[in-house]
């Protein structure tokens, strides 16, 4: 198999990742070939990309669960959520969680398995107020879990925030990019790229661990799809969720469908080639985006969110752990956990032909290609049991 591009001094897929692994760094001309990798070709560029995840990161998977402590009556106007201001979609609308709460809920999902748990709120960034009722919960959450990593994701933060969320016990804090620089204006006009790029700095000065992705599939070019990914290496974000966009009815870039599976893989394929070593996530989108690859996606990526997102509905999160098991890896942490059993009868999902199993116990409708998010409607601010 060659590397046809010709602006490539590499002549294979796997001559490229022997040499990551020796110390190249990818450069941006070797991404935008690999973009462009051909669908009969995508698979032995998954295989190259997978020698590095192995030798980072060997057979396991990282299980990580969402909390979402806030939801919807947000004032900015990110083109791409279902929580901007004037969203019509029908998404859960409620204010912050009371502790015990949030507590609750992110034990459930520690006990399906996730090690690290993310506290989300919607919004621009915090008040010092949030920051304390934020810290509250991971004081908590550490006490009774702490062995579980948490990481908080309010937003852009103020001079002192990060420290006094360090001081609290959060381990980790997530504020994406998203995308480009140069495409930046056109999804947010609210604020700004570096705002963004500000507030994984000072949690990385603090001594958070700095997790930082992309949304992928807003129209972006590959140049800038390129531009993002490098933007992140240098940011030295620890840990990438890459999230596929999820166009909700009522936002902006409803009906934008831009990815294939193959495609999908691809993009993880060339952060994986990037950053070697990062924890790479598979976040929100990928049931409906990579639909049937998902366990192949395992061979690049090595970490996913178990169970539903802020305001849509994940794949069942005992498919998630039979998918992780069936494809030959482990649960990081749970190495001696049986998380090999099937499905108990009944929770499974419904059949609906889907190859993708993207269908959820509580909602029957099937998250492929061309039909919205199915909006979360259970776990964190319901009285339904979550995911997980
Ligand atoms: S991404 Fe965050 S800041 Fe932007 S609209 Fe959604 S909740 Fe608000």
């Amino acid at each position: 198999m060659s590397i046809t591009n010709q602006r490539l001094e590499f002549s294979t897929f796997a001559e490229l990742s022997d040499s990551i692994l020796k110390g190249h760094r990818l450069t941006a001309d070797e991404a935008l070939a690999l973009l462009e990798t051909s669908d009969a070709d995508t698979l032995k560029l998954v295989s190259a990309a997978g020698t590095l995840r192995r030798q980072f990161f060997g057979n396991t998977v990282k299980v990580n669960y969402l909390v979402n402590l806030k939801s919807g009556l947000c004032p900015e106007d990110c083109t791409y959520c279902s929580q901007r201001l004037g969203s019509k979609a029908e998404i859960l609308k409620y204010t912050w969680l009371k502790p015990e709460e949030a507590v609750h809920q992110a034990g459930l999902g520690i006990a399906g398995g996730a090690t690290r748990v993310c506290m989300v709120a919607s919004g621009k960034g915090p008040t010092d107020r949030d920051v304390d009722r934020v810290a509250t919960m991971i004081e908590t959450l550490k006490d009774q879990h702490p062995d579980v990593e948490v990481c908080a994701c309010l937003g852009i933060l103020k001079d002192g925030q990060a420290q006094r969320l360090k001081e609290a016990g959060a381990d980790a804090y997530n504020h994406n990019l998203n995308t480009a620089e140069s495409l930046y204006p056109e999804i947010c006009s609210t604020h700004s790229f570096d705002e963004r790029v500000s507030t994984v700095q000072q949690a990385k000065s603090s001594g958070l661990s700095p997790c930082s992705g992309l949304i992928v599939g807003m129209g972006e070019t590959p140049e800038q799809l390129v531009e993002a990914i490098f933007a992140l290496r240098d940011l030295g974000a620890d840990s990438i969720p890459v999230n596929f966009l999820m166009p909700f009815d009522g936002t902006p870039l409803q009906g934008t469908w831009n990815l294939t599976p193959l495609a999908c893989l691809r993009i993880l394929a060339v952060v994986r080639m990037a950053c070697p070593e990062t924890e790479l996530r598979m976040a929100g989108g990928r049931e409906m985006h990579l639909r049937s690859l998902q366990s192949t996606a395992l061979e690049v990526a090595n970490s996913l969110f178990l169970g539903d997102y802020l305001t849509s509905e994940g794949q069942d999160a005992k498919a998630d752990l039979a998918m992780i098991a069936d494809a030959g890896f482990v649960v990081l942490g749970a190495e001696n956990r049986d998380t090999t059993a099937a499905p108990d009868q009944g929770e499974t999902a419904p059949d609906t032909g889907c190859s993708g199993s993207c269908c959820s116990t509580a909602n029957t409708a099937c998250s492929s290609q061309s039909e919205e998010p199915a909006l979360r409607r259970r776990g964190a601010g319901t009285q339904e049991t979550p995911n997980a």
